[in-house]
């Protein structure tokens, strides 16, 4: 394939790199002249069950041959199955689907304004954190706590405070009595892979509570079995009352959800909000497979294990190492650019992201093994070694 022909005729928003994969099997990828390389990446903490996962194939293909879309005018069967997996595995009580993360965040803002509404209390703010990424859509981009999002993007939405994260005493300076929800990832991704403290979430979770403000979390990348459980939140002592989710929910194709406590789902009456694809047959029978693959019993254990055991290997090069599950980064210092190592890492045959400031981010496909992993260290030791 020719780039710079491509680059013609697409909108230049992306800054791709030179490369273009044409199969992938497992973790592995093959570019155009046959060259394999080792994901851990996944396409941005996407595909959860690797490439060529034999169930999602074959049921992506069954159901493309079946029905492929036919609107929410209509019951879709995998739609409800879908809805009552996420509901019997978290705190929730009903779905609602859409098609990517920054749709899931702004159904999710459109939700908690609407149940203020209802409830005739005048409360609209919310609480966001520094450093978070929640999407591109113009409410997403607001609630995003990071300028470099938002430039250019202005009149922006109103409503949204910005807190530190990780430090409750910025939380308390926000709340009013128009504080209506706090949004928040329990580990910052983009922002880089960046935990949020047991001690701090137990606060802030009082606060919300005492103060009849919805504890609300971004699982876009965290959920799906990436940190280890099913959702991050169940890492900690909390029932938040809308999450939301995308990436990893249908191991590719695209689709983005947000699980809500009745009282507060049932606001979004007919009328209030919708898709037109969200939810339908093709990325609701992918989403089935994922979930059913994930929650298959030792699944996640062998998540949390290949996690501590990346995590290992990863601290002997001496740098701070941080995550959960498989979504794990590691810091540099200023003079090593994480961006540099990610590339020479590609000319090598692996594929690793960078996120934040200057971290080195792995989120592989959960399906990964020991040895795929050991793989991946070599790699980083020779790359290293030559610093
Ligand atoms: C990727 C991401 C989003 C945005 O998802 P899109 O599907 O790109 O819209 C939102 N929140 C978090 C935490 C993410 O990682």
């Amino acid at each position: 394939m020719n780039f710079e022909e491509a680059d013609k005729y697409l909108f230049p928003n992306y800054a791709r790199l030179p490369y273009s994969f044409v199969k992938g099997e497992g973790c592995y990828l093959y570019d155009e002249d046959g060259k394999k390389y080792l994901d851990m990446l996944s396409g941005i903490a996407v595909n959860q069950l690797g490439y060529n996962h034999p169930k999602l194939t074959e049921n992506i293909c069954r159901q493309a041959k079946e029905i492929i879309h036919i609107s929410n005018l209509f019951y879709i069967k995998p739609q409800y199955e879908v809805a009552k997996i996420l509901v019997e595995n978290s705190c929730g009580d009903k779905v609602f689907f859409c098609n990517s993360g920054a749709e899931a965040n702004e159904a999710l803002i459109k939700l908690i304004r609407r149940y203020f509404y209802d409830k005739k209390e005048n409360r609209y703010e919310i609480i966001t954190f520094e450093g978070s990424f929640h999407g591109r859509t113009l409410a997403a981009i607001t609630a995003t706590a990071q300028p470099k999002y938002q430039e250019g993007f202005q009149p922006l939405p109103e409503g949204f405070k910005y807190a530190k994260f990780n430090d409750i005493d910025s939380v308390i300076q926000l709340i009013n009595d128009k504080t209506a929800a706090v949004l928040i990832e329990l580990i910052q991704g983009e922002g880089g892979v960046n935990p949020a403290d047991k001690e701090f979430i137990k606060k802030l979770y009082s606060l919300c509570r005492e103060n009849g403000i919805l504890f609300t979390v971004d699982e876009v990348q965290t959920g799906i079995g990436r940190t280890g459980k099913l959702f991050a939140y169940q890492h900690y002592d909390i029932e938040p009352d809308i999450i939301s989710l995308a990436k990893g929910l249908g191991g590719g194709v695209p689709i983005g959800a947000i699980i809500a406590k009745d009282e507060i789902a049932n606001s979004f009456v007919p009328g209030t909000h919708a898709s037109t694809f969200g939810g339908n047959y093709l990325a609701t029978a992918a989403a089935k497979v994922v979930l059913e693959e994930i929650l298959s019993d030792g699944f996640l254990d062998k998540v949390t294990e290949n996690g501590e055991y990346l995590k290992e290997r990863l601290k002997t090069f001496g740098y701070p190492v941080k995550g959960l599950g498989l979504m794990i980064g590691m810091d540099f210092p200023e003079e090593i650019s994480a961006k540099d190592i990610m590339k020479k890492a590609l000319e090598n045959g692996l594929i690793i992201g960078t996120a934040g400031k200057n971290t080195l981010r792995f989120v592989p496909p959960l399906i990964i093994q020991k040895d795929d992993i050991d793989l991946a260290v070599n790699i980083l030791e020779k790359i290293l070694g030559e610093k």
